[in-house]
């Protein structure tokens, strides 16, 4: 079985591709399976950039295919932010009680209707050589409302409102997360390359 890595640290990710890749033939591996595999620096201008520069730096060093993906909230009414840096838009990396209470504090002024918000997903696939092969965008649309509700999923989840189900990422279950999401479309896009790419690799 061919081998792909999931080039991401973040654990929360990791659970959401690896649910959402559950039936592929692939043999999927953390990052955590390598030895000394340093962490690439997302200094990148776009999500396309950053999710390129991620699976292409973990392809070159494990040498092997790598699926990673850039993700954020991005929200008009504040010019798009905190988008490319929703993971510290606190300062500190991966804060995410500081990042919804910011958000929160941001936005407090502004009534439902403009609180309207999306995710986004840019997926890339590097070949064992580093070479980005294929770059999917996946977005699901909602509103940041002003409580927490729910304690399913991570970051910003808790605020994000979908609007057709009347129920926050929080607390919606990981199936229909992942039946909507913007990973899972995102993922979805990438599917056909990966199985032609990896089967015939
Ligand atoms: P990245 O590691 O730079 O891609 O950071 C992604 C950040 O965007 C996360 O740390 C979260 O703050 C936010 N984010 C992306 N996808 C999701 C999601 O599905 N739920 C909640 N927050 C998300």
């Amino acid at each position: 079985m061919t081998d792909l890595v999931i080039g991401t640290k973040n654990k929360s990710k990791l659970k959401e591709i690896k649910e959402i890749y559950a039936d592929l033939p692939f043999n999927c591996l953390d990052l955590g399976a390598f030895q000394g595999v340093s962490e690439v620096v997302e200094d990148g201008s776009s999500f396309a950039e950053n999710a390129a520069k991620k699976a292409s730096g973990y392809a070159l060093q494990v040498g092997k295919w790598v699926l990673a993906e850039d993700s954020g909230l991005v929200v008009p009414i504040l010019n798009g932010d905190p988008g490319i840096h929703s993971a510290r838009y606190a300062g500190e990396h991966g804060c995410d009680a500081a990042n919804n209470s910011k958000l929160l504090h941001e936005l407090s002024k502004y009534p439902a209707e403009n609180r309207d918000a999306y995710y986004i997903c840019v997926a890339c696939l590097a070949d064992p050589q580093g070479k980005v092969m294929v770059l999917t965008e996946g977005k699901c649309h909602g509103r940041i409302i002003p409580e927490y509700l729910g304690e399913g999923g991570f970051g910003y989840d808790p605020l994000f409102l979908v609007l057709e189900y009347h129920q926050t990422f929080g607390e919606l279950s990981s199936r229909v997360k992942h039946a909507i999401s913007h990973r899972s479309k995102a993922l979805a896009k990438l599917r056909p390359s990966l199985w032609q790419l990896l089967s015939n690799s």
